[in-house]
């Protein structure tokens, strides 16, 4: 077994073909690859996969690019409402929360949930009052929403219906939900997801992201998945586990299983996303059914890379 470490992030899949004439392709690629190298540093000097993605999802929720943390989507009351999940493949310890408002680093406050380790998923109030017994911050409104979420719900309204974030929206509002997926020196695995969900969602609906299994998974003797796209086809399908279970049942490497993955989630109910793997082995792989999949790698310790389409 290799001693090497790998890392791949997302920042979200969708329609982005505009992306690529535009200056915020260099944009992303800056933000990809200044969070890779950040999350390089901490795997290199042993840091532990569980930790790893933590951080580097903490960074992409700080950054207002994507949709997650700062620069959330709007539910259709105009709200930022959060989901996020990780996953410790060592021992399949897993913390989420969901319907999350006011808290700065959901997916921290998940990782607090599986610390604890008295229960695995908290919503809404309990989860904030969680965060008050951790000494987490509340922050207002004003940190989360930014005036392109309040254009792209006005959008969104128009039509009706639900989007996500990177669909039907102006080019430069082109933004994702986020993950990250490691495999650290000691050869264990670990994943995060967090997200705003889809804009124009109900109040209240919870998508695929803090669910173990939908929009996250993580097992040492498999891989590690993070999840992007339509939650609900992606609760519907279990698809982070279905991946998981190729590696496993199948005998699939990181690429065979996410592409097995996308055509179970097409088949099945022409499901619309993507996903980031990574197996045991350190191998790094992504497959998407959208034209888009915002996402950066290093595989085995190796360069790194960034790519948009
Ligand atoms: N999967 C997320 C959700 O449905 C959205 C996304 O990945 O953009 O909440």
């Amino acid at each position: 077994m290799s001693n090497s470490y790998s890392l791949m992030i997302h920042g979200g899949a969708g329609a982005l073909e505009d992306l690529k004439h535009e200056a915020s392709e260099a944009v992303f690629q800056e933000s990809i690859t200044a969070i890779l190298e950040r999350g390089r540093q901490r795997l290199e000097r042993g840091d532990s996969a569980l930790d790893v993605v933590e951080y580097c999802a903490s960074l992409l929720e700080d950054d207002r690019l994507y949709n997650a943390g700062k620069g959330s989507v709007l539910n259709a009351d105009g709200k930022v409402e959060m989901d996020a999940a990780l996953m410790d493949g060592r021992d399949l310890r897993a913390g989420a929360v969901a319907g999350l408002k006011g808290i700065k680093n959901p997916i921290s406050l998940a990782r607090r949930v599986l610390e604890h380790g008295e229960h695995v998923l908290l919503m809404g109030d309990g989860a904030l009052e969680f965060a008050k017994f951790c000494q987490i911050d509340t922050y207002p409104d004003d940190y989360f929403i930014t005036e392109a979420r309040i254009k792209q719900l006005a959008e969104v309204q128009v039509t009706g219906g639900m989007t996500l974030d990177h669909e039907r929206v102006k080019p430069s509002q082109k933004l994702g939900t986020i993950g990250a997926v490691a495999r650290d020196i000691h050869g264990n695995l670990a994943a995060a997801t967090s997200t705003g969900g889809l804009v124009n969602k109900r109040w209240g609906r919870v998508g695929d992201t803090p669910i173990v299994g939908a929009g996250v998974f993580a097992d040492n003797d498999t891989c590690a998945v993070s999840a992007t796209g339509y939650g609900e086809q992606f609760l519907r399908t279990v698809f982070a586990k279905t991946i998981s279970d190729f590696v496993q049942f199948r005998g699939m490497d990181a690429q065979a299983a996410a592409q097995a993955g996308i055509d179970y989630l097409v088949a099945k109910v022409n499901g619309e996303g993507g996903a980031i793997v990574i197996d045991a082995a350190g191998r790094c792989a992504a497959a998407q059914s959208t034209s888009g999949l915002i996402r950066g790698w290093i595989e085995l310790g190796g360069e790194t890379h960034c790519k948009l389409g």
